[in-house]
């Protein structure tokens, strides 16, 4: 009976959300430059005479004079990751020249009136993309006497700081602006991205997301946090949870990591290398240990001393239910990025969906289970019946705009729609990844072999997904339990 109830209610939901999704999800916010929604439709070019390349996308040159980018990862003979290539000059970086061709109303070319023309110091970036044939880039744009040459890239806020990021074991190319797209319509701020065709010293790479990475900026642009330069021992700052940074001042060991809960590294992000001081690092580490210490606490659900003091909940249900939906389990252990304002709360920020969707690599990883709340904060969290039922109450508000399947499938399907032709032309280089010999899942049957299957993989598995979680939601109450002294229902004994 009690089955019945819930496949109707959850029938009448749906129905409700389809309903209601064209109603309540707007083409645009105003605020969020959603490109394969906003892009201007671009009418197509007379016939090339001389096969010159040709996009509607946006075109991004890197010009080494033929040095090698560093970065590339070193491995002992036991293939464990003992480094990266560094510069001749042993830096991590090296100096470049980058320009970018980006014409609002007709297709770009290389020959192209550039868009923006600058130096660079750039670098391979990322973990096991390192040793990936495409690669990710770290780019940073610097003016001829190597200070920061903050522009707007392809039509993003300006900033010197940008990620050039190659969709490689990601078949369907569209994880990573997919879900940095929703996660931006319904959180404060996600990465901005647009996609881009890409090449280095004249050799074609195919097609890249260009990613803000995740900082400060000035003008609205990015984060909004404040780093106090009058009094340098404070300032608003991200950490990122993950393997570390090579500078020691970076890394910080807050409660958690000297309680032994986790053994990644709380990594200061910003205020970065420049502006990082000893009296910074300490006050960043006392404040963060602060927020860890109460949320371990007895009193961690307390309204006068508990979490709710220090996090923005909305924030963290969020990052919660778009992690948990697209099972991206790297989150909340590595690549975890939380921000605060010198009097602000701390917010998440969504970070890479590589592994998201079904295509966790190392593993068969099974998505009929939850695993967020197993996660370094959220294991706290989820033992508050409050915060539980702020979790299922935001999940069937989203389940109505963007977690709809419609929604879902349109936002999909129109992508690929918009990358067209530089689908093919991705693939004219990249198209040997679809062979056996380089399956990257088990098994072996969930490997995409056309890039039509890496599509349906994404569809297949949201709509699974959902269907299970619809079914499920519920039981995350079982990990938030009544005591003698709580109790879910005030009226209960
Ligand atoms: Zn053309």
């Amino acid at each position: 009976m009690k089955y019945k109830i819930i496949g109707l209610t959850t029938t009448a939901l749906v129905l409700l959300a389809v309903t209601l999704v064209s109603l309540i999800i707007p083409e645009d916010n105003g605020t969020r430059y959603i490109e394969h929604i906003i892009a201007e439709e671009k009418t197509d070019c007379e016939s090339h005479t001389n096969n010159a390349f040709c996009t509607h996308l946006p075109i991004v040159m890197i010009d080494t004079q033929g040095v090698s980018i560093p970065g590339r990862p070193i491995y002992d003979e036991n293939h464990v990751k003992i480094g990266h290539i560094l510069a001749e000059d042993n830096s991590e970086v090296i100096t470049a020249k980058i320009k970018t061709f980006d014409n609002e109303n007709h297709n770009n070319h290389i020959n192209d009136t550039p868009t923006l023309s600058s130096d660079i110091k750039i670098r391979y970036r990322g973990n096991s993309s390192r040793s990936f044939d495409k690669p990710n880039y770290y780019i940073r744009l610097i003016n001829e006497d190597g200070t920061n040459n903050s522009q707007s890239f392809i039509g993003m806020d300006a900033h010197h700081e940008w990620t050039l990021h190659g969709p490689f074991l990601d078949k369907s190319l569209i994880r990573n602006y997919m879900w940095y797209n929703i996660a931006g319509e319904i959180m404060e701020y996600a990465p901005n991205v647009r996609f881009c065709e890409v090449y280095v010293n004249e050799q074609y790479q195919g097609l890249y997301l260009a990613v803000e990475t995740i900082t400060a900026g000035k003008e609205g642009a990015r984060l909004n946090i404040e780093l106090n330069k009058k009094d340098n021992s404070f300032s608003g700052y991200i950490i990122k949870l993950d393997k570390g940074d090579t500078y020691n001042l970076q890394n910080i060991m807050p409660f958690t990591n000297y309680a032994l809960r986790t053994h990644m590294q709380h990594e200061i992000v910003y205020p970065g290398e420049k502006n990082i001081t000893h009296e910074l690092h300490k006050a960043i580490k006392d404040d963060f240990s602060f927020f860890e210490k109460t949320l371990y606490s007895y009193d961690f659900d307390n309204p006068k001393y508990g979490y709710e003091n220090f996090i923005d909940v909305n924030s963290f249900v969020d990052y919660f239910l778009i992690n948990e939906l697209t099972s991206n389990y790297d989150a909340g252990w590595m690549s975890t990025y939380m921000y605060k304002d010198i009097d602000g709360k701390y917010k998440m920020c969504v970070w890479d969906f590589n592994s998201a969707c079904d295509f966790y690599q190392d593993s068969v990883m099974d998505s009929n289970h939850f695993e967020m709340q197993n996660c370094l904060w959220y294991v706290m969290l989820i033992k508050d019946e409050a915060f539980v039922d702020r979790i299922i109450q935001r999940y069937w508000e989203l389940r109505e705009t963007v977690f709809s399947e419609e929604y879902l499938y349109k936002f999909i399907d129109e992508t690929v729609a918009y990358l067209d032709d530089a689908i093919d032309r991705n693939y004219s280089v990249w198209g040997y990844t679809f062979n056996p010999q380089y399956d990257m899942l088990s098994p072996i049957n969930r490997n995409p072999r056309t890039y039509e299957d890496s599509i349906s993989q994404i569809k297949n598995f949201l709509h699974t997904r959902l269907s299970w979680t619809d079914k499920n939601i519920e039981t995350l109450r079982q990990y938030s339990s009544s005591s003698k002294i709580k109790k879910f229902n005030e009226n209960a004994n």
